[in-house]
């Protein structure tokens, strides 16, 4: 579905001809740019709104399908009581901005990161690095207090669905904390005091749009993909794809027992580049895990969860290294989502970013497989998913 679908529906238009009509815009049912600048307040899910004569908070509220309170946390440095004509306001829209019914491409989860700093001021984002094909990889920031806890998503191009999954427990998450609310029994509050929170939606953005239709037949990367996949042709094609554009699995490109990861996918057959378990030509040749490790080092975090898609399980060790603390951890949240704490098979045992961040920490490191059937999970399950996770990833606050 093309984000501009989304905006019409969001905005109640049948058409692209009638919102054009709406916004007072020749109605040609063409995209063009002033077409995109109506469209885009639906994707981002606030307006930059000018005062006019007689408005307060409650009548813009009311004109917008939003609350006071909305508004209000939107424009932390605005004096409600102290308009003047001309001010410029940012207004959110009544709605939940994270889409948990439709693919997820890059495009959109930018458009939804933009939306919720501006609704949620006190969410900060910055890029980490950029992928071999010129996306930037966006990391979000939540939290005042001093642990620090690190969240990743979509290092599998085809387990995108746990991209949604992490922004929709963002988008939860800050607005409970803008309403002295709670997730899943806590107060968003003291865990926004006590922890930090980094939160990389989308570790591999080039592969995740290969996979979601982001990327179209003729889009740089599209077919060099395809290339590659040509060696590999029992993997259906994007939809197998779990690798970044370059065809190099980011799970097994971390320098934990690299050599051992290139052994075990060598014998199996994945001896170049391709949809899955290449494991690249060096630890960190690629410009994601690069940017992993670099976002580590920076925030050293006390806790980190990876998320897959693949068996109901929850992954805890390197080796036979257990950090302190990680077992209980683990179990609880096995008890929490009905997942089960196992020990990682060998065959894929090594030079994944749990694995690096336990050998170079000796800190709690998780990987949480949601979910269970072929990849790419169908969104049906995603409702599912998210229930069994949201106690993982609020415990992972309250206790990380
Ligand atoms: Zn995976």
């Amino acid at each position: 579905m093309e984000l501009y679908e989304l905006a019409l529906e969001r905005a109640g238009a049948p058409n692209l001809a009638e919102l054009q009509r709406r916004e007072g815009l020749p109605p040609t049912g063409r995209l063009d740019g002033p077409t995109w600048g109506a469209l885009l307040p639906w994707l981002r899910g606030y307006r930059d709104y000018r005062v006019v004569p007689g408005d307060n908070y409650s009548r813009i509220a009311a004109r917008f399908g939003t609350t006071v309170r909305a508004i209000i946390t939107a424009n932390p440095s605005q004096d409600p009581l102290r308009l003047y004509v001309g001010q410029l306001l940012t207004v959110p829209l009544g709605f939940e901005l994270v889409p948990t019914d439709r693919p997820f491409s890059y495009a959109l989860l930018r458009l939804c990161l933009e939306g919720l700093a501006a609704r949620y001021p006190f969410l900060t984002l910055r890029d980490i690095g950029e992928t071999a094909y010129g996306r930037k990889l966006p990391q979000a920031a939540v939290g005042l207090g001093p642990r620090r806890v690190l969240y990743n998503a979509s290092h599998h191009a085809n387990e995108w669905i746990t991209t949604p999954l992490l922004m929709k427990f963002l988008e939860d998450y800050a607005r409970a904390i803008s309403e002295n609310g709670r997730i899943y029994g806590f107060s968003a509050q003291a865990l926004y005091q006590r922890t930090t929170l980094h939160l990389v939606p989308m570790v591999n953005p080039d592969g995740v749009d290969l996979v979601t239709g982001g990327l179209q037949p003729g889009d740089p990367g599209y077919e060099e993909a395809r290339t590659l996949a040509e060696g590999y042709p029992a993997i259906p094609f994007p939809q197998g794809w779990k690798a970044n554009l370059r065809g190099v699995d980011l799970n097994l490109n971390y320098p934990a027992r690299w050599e051992q990861a290139r052994q075990n996918k060598f014998a199996q057959g994945y001896t170049r580049p391709g949809p899955r378990d290449y494991v690249g030509t060096a630890p960190l040749s690629e410009p994601e895990t690069e940017a992993m490790v670099r976002l580590t080092e920076l925030t050293e975090p006390g806790l980190t969860l990876s998320y897959h898609t693949q068996g109901d399980v929850i992954y805890w060790k390197f080796l036979n290294m257990e950090p302190p603390g990680a077992r209980e951890l683990g179990e609880r949240f096995a008890a929490v989502s009905g997942y089960t704490l196992e020990d990682v098979p060998f065959a894929s045992g090594f030079a994944g970013y749990k694995d690096w961040f336990i050998l170079t920490r000796d800190r709690p490191g998780y990987t949480v497989e949601a979910g269970m059937g072929e990849n790419p999970l169908p969104l049906s399950r995603f409702p599912e998913i998210y229930r069994r996770n949201l106690g993982i990833l609020a415990l992972g606050l309250a206790e990380g």
